[in-house]
């Protein structure tokens, strides 16, 4: 490509291109920064310039670019076929996958808190060794994207109880400040204002209990001396409300697109708690935080809580392929088993789901995992992460550093003392990420909040850059 083609290139992006979650008014006669390709932690646009990707290409990338083992699994699987459908038939690195997932999820989450109506099932015939024990999560539903499989947990949810003759049940609680999505279904138990209040009038509201969020606490009270009110109101919500409410859907330890936002120590495991008590379901939203994210291969081991439904996308592949897997117990599973003309059936299915590409790059990814030791091999990142971010604190415009693993949001305030924030229309945010552009980091804000989000396979020395382009972006901007 040379110059004259680079520049009809990115005039063309302006033409034709809508980009998500972008103002397209800003854009026009903007450059737009278009990647080329990628190695490790790093991005190259098509002028040869080498960035290192700080938000892991949004969330996805796991074990860095162009890895090895993971391009050859897709090139390996391309050879024999590159997409055959579920709906009727099966594949190999999708059935494998399934497998590797339950077997995943069960020798981490090994804890079972079924809802009190739900016996624990009994041990599977054949177990193998995938620790499948008693309640635990063992069937997978695919689909390809993280909406998708939260919209695939609601339904199951909701089917689960109508089939168990309870009708009431028809509703879900979510938290203020959740994400799961951006279809009409998962909107509908969406609490972010600014990306949720538009679409009021049509989707399906759900009933909200207090975000854990303790920088700035909804009901005005300061950790840990609030002995964690908010925990208090949920059960409080669900007591008074559980005949109606179908399941507690939760991002487990980190509300992330609100601004990685962590829930105070003992949180999570206070509502799986109360759902389990209440006999409503807890629908685990694990598609940001699984594979590595929060350190522990899923965020739910922090508090030792095995969810009845769980929804994984974004890291399931490495970050390669659009692929997702909504994961239940048997016991929820069982409950639509039924005569043909009964028609029970779970009707749902996407048409790529359990795309044979995909699944193989995401057995690749999770055999990087146990080859490599990511998880492991993670946590000396972990902590000199956690010291690398101590001066962020010192910064006059920085109001809260938080981090979980290698989930890392800053806060920016116009004032620190009052925490009182900049305004959306100053773009601070957008200024900072620009600014460690120049530098050579790609980043992205979510709103004041900058955040970090490696790739978990990020070498020391480069995780050393990055955190100092942020800083000294960060300083430039607001000092
Ligand atoms: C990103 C995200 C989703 C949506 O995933 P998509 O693949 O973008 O549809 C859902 N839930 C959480 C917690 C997420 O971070």
């Amino acid at each position: 490509m040379n110059f004259l083609q680079k520049n009809i290139l990115e005039e063309k992006d302006n033409r034709y291109i809508w980009h998500p979650f972008t103002q397209m008014k800003d854009r026009t006669g903007e450059r737009p920064l278009i990647i080329e390709e990628g190695r490790g932690s790093f991005l190259k646009d098509i002028y040869g310039r080498w960035y290192l990707d700080g938000v892991s290409s949004l969330w996805v990338n796991v074990h860095g670019h162009r890895k090895k083992e993971i391009d050859e699994a897709i090139k390996k699987q391309l050879d024999k076929i590159g997409h055959s459908t579920l709906l009727g038939l099966s594949n190999p690195p999708a059935i494998e996958l399934a497998e590797r997932l339950i077997s995943l999820v069960n020798s981490s989450l090994s804890n079972p808190h079924l809802p009190t109506d739900n016996p624990p099932i009994p041990p599977l015939e054949k177990g193998g060794e995938g620790g499948f024990e008693k309640g635990g999560l063992s069937k997978v539903f695919y689909s390809d994207n993280g909406s998708t499989a939260v919209e695939i947990a609601l339904k199951i949810a909701f089917q689960y109880w109508q089939y168990k003759g309870k009708m009431e049940k028809t509703k879900f609680l979510s938290l203020t400040n959740g994400y799961h999505g951006d279809t009409l279904g998962a909107v509908g138990v969406g609490g972010i204002s600014l990306f949720h209040e538009i679409y009021g009038p049509i989707i399906i509201p759900s009933i909200k209990a207090p975000s854990p969020y303790c920088y700035r606490c909804e009901l005005g009270l300061t950790h840990p001396s609030c002995v964690m009110e908010c925990a208090k109101e949920l059960e409080g919500v669900i007591s008074k409300r559980n005949h109606e409410i179908a399941a507690l859907i939760i991002e487990p330890m980190v509300q992330a697109a609100a601004g990685i936002l962590i829930s105070p120590p003992g949180y999570l495991k206070e509502a799986r708690r109360v759902c389990t008590e209440n006999n409503i379901l807890m629908i685990a939203d694990e598609v940001a935080t699984g594979f590595g994210r929060t350190g522990k291969m899923f965020a739910c081991e922090n508090e030792d809580v095995r969810p009845d439904i769980i929804a994984l996308a974004k890291g399931i592949t490495g970050g390669y392929l659009p692929l997702a897997a909504t994961l239940t117990t048997e016991e929820i599973f069982n409950v639509f088993l039924g005569e043909y003309q009964e028609f029970k059936t779970f009707f749902h299915g996407h048409t790529y789901t359990g795309n044979p590409l995909a699944c193989a790059a995401a057995l690749a990814s999770l055999e990087i995992f146990e080859k490599d030791k990511t998880i492991e091999s993670l946590q000396g990142k972990i902590s000199s992460l956690e010291d690398k971010l101590k001066p962020f604190t010192e910064l006059s415009h920085v109001g809260e550093v938080r981090q979980k693993g290698f989930m890392v949001g800053i806060e920016l305030v116009k004032d620190k003392k009052t925490k009182k924030p900049y305004p959306l229309e100053d773009k601070m945010g957008i200024k900072v990420i620009l600014k460690a552009r120049e530098k050579g980091l790609i980043i992205r804000p979510l709103g004041n909040v900058i955040v970090i989000m490696p790739p978990l396979s990020i070498s020391l020395e480069e995780l050393d850059k990055m955190v100092e382009m942020v800083h000294r972006a960060i300083k430039e901007v607001t000092e």
